[in-house]
């Protein structure tokens, strides 16, 4: 048997990384002051055609939809924002007092695309979404987000693109003279041009198939459409930014491929030679639309999702190495049966006691344990044996220098404090 085409499992080093990068994120949304959610990974199919939009690629394209055994129609979640807007909805976090809501996830998606690198059918995001505030200072502090976390893990080489949709108003102005624009040459773009034309004609610049003819780089730009209050909501977006030393780009071929923004749009870019298409690390924006969408009362929201495989396929390509635990504190060797339990005892007193520790389950002779405890890159070894239990006094071995120490076995704890403080520095 094997994984269904797309996926991948997470094993050894790679969940070692998975769970350090995810306890960053932990830390930092923490730092941010930002609420966990956790949303179901199905929903009715309804929601996201409702909430990414009908003439989506995604939608159009790449769900897994099914119909379950009570004949309702459920789609695995292609993307975090969607389920978020409708829990903040149905969950009535619209009524509290302390907006705007702030709310952070992570998790797995589901896009049935071509696989290549960086690019799967089942990936995780890392997303947030802000509610309630038309402020921008919030679109700067959630782009500083997926920044920040770069940063702290060392990633260098990172390129943010920003540009504004602008409100309904400059939006709608912006779809005439992008209708103006294509209708003539409407025949000589693709089908899904041609469709996507009558449908929502902002959508023929995300098309794949025609993106390098000329007709598409002489398009118009949101930019030149956004009405005076949309501009300086863009012009406080950059301001802010700027106030906390973030570089960006304002690239007017960012306009994102959901159907559910305005205002500020953003994405971020691996500048790594030898990335291709998996560049685009994260993307997000203000979607002022969204939440009424779904059937809340209107409601500003800003957000964004990053995709943590190609987060980690970027670490790998700089060869950054993270610094989550490679060694154990103890590896315990009980000589033989009878001296199991007491050090299945032991073990249990350091485990509790903060200290990564393992034992021998395979009833090793003793060259065999050394090497294990090798293997484990143990600190220190503990053997047991008759005499150990009898008198209550541990043998503990420093696995790197091989000195020899006797510790009583109620003094273990102080033992492994004082010496691994030592190790340590
Ligand atoms: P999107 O929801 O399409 O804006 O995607 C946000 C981020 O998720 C992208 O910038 C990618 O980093 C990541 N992503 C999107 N689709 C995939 C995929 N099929 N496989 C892996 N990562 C993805």
């Amino acid at each position: 048997m094997q994984k269904p085409k797309g996926t991948y499992d997470v094993f050894g080093e790679r969940g070692k990384k998975e769970l350090y990068i995810r306890g960053l994120m932990e830390t930092l949304m923490n730092k941010y002051n930002y609420e966990y959610v956790d949303t179901p990974i199905f929903e009715a199919s309804e929601l996201f055609h409702r909430g990414v939009g009908e003439t989506t690629d995604i939608v159009t394209k790449e769900t897994y939809d099914f119909v379950d055994r009570g004949e309702r129609n459920m789609t695995l979640r292609p993307e975090g924002t969607a389920g978020v807007v409708r829990s903040f909805v149905e969950n009535k976090m619209y009524a509290r007092e302390s907006m705007p809501v702030k709310v952070w996830y992570f998790g797995p998606m589901f896009r049935y695309e071509r696989p290549q690198s960086g690019r799967y059918r089942q990936f995780k995001q890392f997303g947030v979404e802000v509610f309630g505030s038309e402020d921008a200072l919030v679109d700067a502090e959630v782009i500083s987000i997926p920044v920040n976390l770069y940063k702290i893990l060392g990633l260098k080489g990172i390129k943010v693109n920003i540009n504004s949709l602008g409100d309904k108003e400059s939006r709608e102005n912006y779809r005439e003279a992008l209708i103006k624009h294509f209708e003539p040459v409407i025949d000589t773009l693709c089908e899904d041009c041609k469709e996507r034309f009558k449908k929502n004609p902002l959508r023929i610049l995300d098309c794949k198939i025609d993106a390098d003819k000329e007709i598409m780089k002489t398009a118009p730009t949101t930019i030149d459409y956004l009405n005076d209050e949309s501009r300086t909501h863009f012009e406080n977006v950059k301001k802010y930014l700027e106030a906390l030393g973030i570089d960006y780009v304002v690239n007017p071929r960012v306009v994102r491929g959901l159907d559910y923004y305005t205002h500020t749009v953003f994405e971020v870019e691996a500048d790594i030679p030898s990335f291709g298409a998996q560049n685009v690390l994260c993307g997000g924006g203000r979607y002022n639309g969204l939440v009424e969408q779904v059937g809340g009362p209107s409601t500003n929201g800003v957000g964004f999702a990053l995709g943590f495989e190609r987060l980690i396929n970027a670490l790998e390509a700089e060869n950054i190495e993270l610094p989550y635990e490679k060694e154990i504190d103890a590896y315990v060797i009980p000589m033989s049966d009878n001296e199991k339990a007491y050090g299945f005892d032991v073990l249990q007193t350091l485990r509790m006691s903060g200290f990564n520790a393992d034992i021998d389950y395979m009833s090793r002779k003793i060259g065999g344990n050394f090497k294990q405890a090798d293997r484990l890159n143990s600190k220190f070894v503990i053997i047991i044996g008759e005499e150990e239990t009898k008198s209550n006094i541990l043998t503990i071995k420093n696995n790197r220098t091989k000195e020899e120490y006797k510790v009583s076995k109620e003094l273990v704890i102080d033992f492994f404090d004082d010496n691994l403080e030592k190790e340590e520095h």
